[in-house]
C-alpha cells in the first residue's frame, strides 16, 4: 500500500483503536475525515473524477464558485446536494443569481455568467440562494475569497494571508478563489507559504493555517488535473490530491452551448 491509501488507512487504524470510549480529541472535538473542494465551475466531468478518487469521508466542504465558466451548473449542484456538501457562496455563484454585482468580471466570465443565469433550474437557483458567505464549524472557517472579504479578496501572498489572520477565530481557514493550491502558515507571528505537493502529508501542527485546495473545474497552476484537499483531524494532517479527468468531454459540452472559446481552451493548459 502506498500514497493516499496508506496515509488514509494509517489514520483509520488509529481511529478504530480509540473508538472504544477513548476517542482522541481531533481539532473538531472528534476525529474527522474532511474533503475540501473549490471552484468546480460547472465542470461535472472534473467533479465526477474527484468523486471517484475520494476515500471514505465524514464531511465535504465546498468553497464556492460552484458555477460559472463551465457547461453543467444544474448537474454539479445536484451532485453536491447528493453528497451533502457544506458549501459557501463564491463571486460567480452570486453573480449567476443576481445577488453579487459582477463588476470585476472580464467579458468571457461575464458571458459565461449570462449563459449560466439563463439555464439555472429552480433547484439550483434555490440552492445557491441559501449559501452563506462564511461557514464556521468547530475549528474550521470556510470562505471563497478571504475571511475579511469573503466574496472578492484574493489571498495571493503571505502578507495578505497574515493580514487575514485577525479576521477569523478558528485555527484553520479554508479558502479558494485563486484556483491555486497552497498553504499559508503562521507561527509565533511569522508567516510562511508551504507548497502543495500532491500526496505529501502536511502536518496541521500547532500553527494557524490558511489552506486553499486549488480548483476542481478550472485549475490555473499549469496542471489541467483537478486539485482538491483532504484533512484528517485525527492524524492532524492535510494532503493534496490531483486527479486527471477527460477535459475533452467538458470542452465539447462548452462548444455545444457556445461558451467563449478562450474558456474552452484554457482547460487544456490548466491556465
Ligand atoms: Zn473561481
Amino acid at each position: 500500500m502506498s500514497g493516499i491509501a496508506s496515509w488514509w488507512q494509517n489514520g483509520r487504524g488509529r481511529r478504530s483503536e480509540a473508538a472504544d470510549g477513548t476517542k482522541p480529541i481531533g481539532i473538531l472535538g472528534a476525529p474527522m475525515r474532511i474533503a475540501v473542494l473549490s471552484d468546480i465551475h460547472s465542470n461535472l466531468a472534473a467533479l465526477d473524477a474527484v468523486r471517484a478518487d475520494l476515500p471514505e469521508i465524514d464531511e465535504l466542504w465546498v468553497l464556492g464558485d460552484i458555477v460559472g465558466y463551465g457547461p453543467q451548473p444544474n448537474e454539479v449542484i445536484a451532485a453536491l446536494q447528493e453528497m451533502g456538501a457544506r458549501s459557501v457562496l463564491g463571486n460567480h455563484d452570486g453573480a449567476a443569481i443576481g445577488t453579487v454585482d459582477p463588476h470585476d468580471f472580464n467579458p468571457d466570465a461575464a458571458a459565461a455568467i449570462r449563459w449560466t443565469a439563463s439555464v439555472l433550474d429552480d433547484n439550483a437557483r434555490a440552492y445557491l440562494a441559501t449559501l452563506p458567505e462564511v461557514r464556521t464549524e468547530g475549528d474550521l472557517t470556510g470562505v471563497h475569497g478571504s475571511p475579511r472579504d469573503p466574496i472578492w479578496e484574493y489571498i495571493t501572498s503571505t502578507s495578505i494571508a497574515m493580514a487575514n489572520l485577525e479576521a477569523f477565530e478558528t485555527r484553520l481557514c479554508l479558502f479558494g478563489h485563486t484556483h491555486l493550491p497552497i498553504v499559508f502558515a503562521s507561527q509565533d507571528g511569522q508567516g510562511t507559504a508551504l507548497a502543495a505537493i500532491p500526496d505529501e502529508p502536511i502536518s496541521l501542527g500547532a500553527a494557524r493555517l490558511l489552506l486553499n485546495p486549488g480548483s476542481v473545474g478550472q485549475p490555473r497552476d499549469g496542471n489541467p488535473a483537478s486539485s482538491y484537499l483532504l484533512l484528517d483531524t485525527d492524524a492532524q494532517t492535510a494532503i493534496f490530491r490531483r486527479v486527471a479527468y477527460d477535459v475533452g468531454v467538458t470542452q465539447r459540452l462548452m462548444r455545444d452551448v457556445d461558451l467563449p472559446l478562450r474558456l474552452v481552451e484554457r482547460l487544456s493548459w490548466g491556465r
